[in-house]
């Protein structure tokens, strides 16, 4: 399906039209970004952690420590909420009430379950390498057995899935526009420095080119 069908939860309320359920839209941003926010209830009270992320056609992966309380919690099959966020710009109003963020964002509802084939977790933890930091995977050691024993794995079917984008200039109220003072946008963007070595490095290794020309520019957001 091309789109991802809007539920009583992914419904949105407040400016309406800048949702998008367009799964193109939706895994332009999910790979654009590697960041997300998850969160759940622990003991009746909300927690929400930053962790990263892989995707895998419709498969969104979390991973880390068999001991990670995140995954601990979320493995029981309880309700989560992921959220992604890139922030394209700040938007400056006349007025402080019209100040906005130029954004593309992601939430996404659901159950998560432990990936318990053995092939498709060293394929997610594969994932999240090539998401990170593209083509790292094949210059690395793989994960031992006692690494991946150490790893657990999660996979959320992406089907409750909303995404909202706001883009362009500020939008004051009429009267404001005729106001001496300076209103636009000031882009932002993540843009990586300079690659430093570290201090063990063995003598005469140079930076890979993904390395030296690594950048989070969009990928086409293929829903394969
Ligand atoms: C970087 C950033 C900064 C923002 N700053 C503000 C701010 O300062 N004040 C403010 O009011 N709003 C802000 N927003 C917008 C905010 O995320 C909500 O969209 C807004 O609070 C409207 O919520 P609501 O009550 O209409 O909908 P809710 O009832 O909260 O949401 C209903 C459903 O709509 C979908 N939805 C809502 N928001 C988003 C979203 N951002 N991305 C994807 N799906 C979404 C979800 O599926 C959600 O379950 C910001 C968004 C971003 C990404």
């Amino acid at each position: 399906m091309e789109t991802f069908a809007p539920t009583e939860r992914t419904t949105l309320k407040r400016l309406a039209k800048r949702g998008n359920f367009d799964r193109h839209v939706v895994y332009g941003i999910l790979d654009e970004a590697f960041i997300c926010h998850v969160g759940f209830i622990v003991e009746g009270r909300p927690v929400v952690i930053p962790t990263a992320y892989g995707r895998v056609g419709d498969r969104f992966y979390l991973h880390g420590s068999a001991a990670n309380r995140m995954l601990r919690t979320a493995e029981t099959g309880v309700d989560i909420c992921v959220t992604v966020t890139l922030v394209d710009g700040l938007v400056l109003a006349r007025s402080a009430f019209h100040h906005s963020i130029n954004y593309r964002s992601v939430v996404i509802f659901g159950r998560a379950l432990v990936v318990e084939d053995s092939r498709e977790k060293f394929e997610a933890l594969r994932s999240f390498t090539q998401h990170v930091v593209p083509n790292r995977w094949s210059d690395v050691r793989e994960p031992t057995d006692s690494e991946l024993k150490a790893t657990i794995v999660l996979y959320l079917e992406l089907m409750e899935v909303s995404a909202k984008v706001r883009t362009g200039p500020p939008i004051d109220d009429e009267e404001d526009y005729a106001m001496p003072v300076w209103a636009g946008e000031i882009p932002l963007r993540l843009v990586a420095g300079v690659p430093i070595p570290d201090p063990r490095l063995a003598e005469g290794i140079d930076p890979p080119q993904y390395v030296s020309d690594y950048s989070r520019t969009v990928p086409d957001g293929d829903p394969t």
